[in-house]
């Protein structure tokens, strides 16, 4: 488990930051959602801990609060979007798992029918 230490070089911390723009969907005192560059389906968000931690286990051993806040939210933006047929919550983690990002983040994803295993 790695403590959170500041990352001047990450780039969801710079969003976080407004460093960088990104089109934000809902915002709390500790975690942000805005829309993926690239997204996977009509609603694809990113939930992201205001806080610099590499993955959602670092986030749940270190501020169990916000990982429950990360949900939480996906759940406001899924209403904010209309999901009510359903979404998906996504935790890649680590390469194998297709994270590309370091900063631990939580896709929402909805708005078509969603496979089942994903690739
Ligand atoms: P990962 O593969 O790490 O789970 O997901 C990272 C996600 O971040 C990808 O879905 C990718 O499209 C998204 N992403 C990468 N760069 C940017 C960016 O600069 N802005 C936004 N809004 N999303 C980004
Ligand atoms: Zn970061």
């Amino acid at each position: 488990m790695n403590a959170p230490e500041p990352a001047a070089d990450c780039l969801f911390c710079k969003i976080v930051a407004g460093d960088i723009p990104a089109e934000i969907v809902h915002a709390t005192d500790t975690v942000v959602a805005f829309r993926d560059v690239n997204p996977q389906a009509p609603t694809h968000v990113l939930v992201v801990p205001r806080s610099h931690y590499e993955t959602a286990a670092d986030v749940a051993h270190w501020e169990p609060s916000a990982a429950a806040d990360l949900v939480i939210a996906a759940a406001a933006v899924a209403v904010k979007e209309g999901l009510g047929e359903g979404y998906r919550l996504v935790f890649n983690t680590g390469p194998a798992g297709g994270q590309v990002v370091p900063h631990a983040h939580l896709h929402v994803l909805g708005g078509r029918a969603l496979g089942w295993p994903p690739g």
